[in-house]
């Protein structure tokens, strides 16, 4: 078995006085691809985000590569080699799609050449001169993910790639996640839509008011559905 690449245990996180992460226990191998599930509010953007040092206050422990990161800021965590790409994709309008891939800073060997990313995603390269927001909705979240492959980072964390994008760039999607995994990136992804998650991933947590509540490999998915149901009302 693959070694452990991030583990968590016990992370917890508060948003000032509010208590949204309760005790977060998850483990990715390397070049596994893992999800977190759940309904809205559950914590998923949070686990997220608490593991990338952008919540102010938390406790417990992220360990990555054996390294504890829980009080590092987020600069160190990015510079350690995780990478987050937000729901809101973060695209800049003022930049063309060659300068928002030049954006982060290569944080370690072994990222993407911009020709490997044109090669993955033939679209950016017929679009490099145009402005961020002149993309199609799917062509944004392929920038925001082809961004981090450039920088070097070896775990991708993804917030809802397929969020609002039509069932023909969902399918993009998966096939550029698998296509990330063959290249022995691993990727923790927040999903809502089980089916998606089940193409894409090795396993699977679900979260639910701040703490796991179920882990599953994607064999017991499949017989799962009641199981699904009660957690996240699908
Ligand atoms: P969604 O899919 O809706 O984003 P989620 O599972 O990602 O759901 P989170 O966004 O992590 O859930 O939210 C977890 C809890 O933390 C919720 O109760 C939410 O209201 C709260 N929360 C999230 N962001 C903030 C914030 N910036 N300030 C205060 N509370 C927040």
């Amino acid at each position: 078995m693959a070694d452990s690449l991030l583990k968590t245990a016990n992370l917890q996180a508060w948003y000032g006085e509010s208590h949204a992460l309760h005790g977060i226990d998850i483990e990715v191998r390397e070049g596994e691809v893992v999800t977190l599930l759940g309904r809205n509010g559950a914590g998923k953007t949070s686990t997220l985000r608490a593991i990338m040092g952008l919540i102010g206050r938390r406790t417990g422990s992220v360990r990555f590569e054996g390294k504890e990161l829980i009080n590092a800021r987020s600069d160190i965590i990015a510079r350690a080699g995780i990478a987050l790409c937000p729901e809101e994709r973060g695209i800049f309008a003022s930049l063309d799609v060659t300068e928002n891939l030049m954006l982060p800073p290569v944080v370690r060997p072994g990222g993407m050449s911009i020709a490997e990313i044109h090669t993955l995603f033939p679209n950016l390269k017929e679009r490099a001169r145009s402005p961020g927001t002149k993309l199609s909705g799917g062509e944004q979240q392929m920038l925001a993910i082809a961004r981090i492959l450039r920088t070097g980072a070896r775990l991708l964390m993804l917030d809802e790639p397929t969020e609002g994008l039509a069932p023909v760039i969902v399918q993009q999607i998966g096939h550029t996640i698998r296509e990330i995994k063959q290249r022995g990136f691993t990727v923790l992804l927040v999903e809502q839509n089980f089916r998606f998650a089940q193409t894409v991933a090795d396993r699977h947590y679900v979260i639910d008011h701040g703490q796991v509540v179920d882990h599953l490999d994607n064999a017991e998915m499949a017989n799962s559905a009641e199981r699904l149901h009660q957690y996240l009302g699908v």
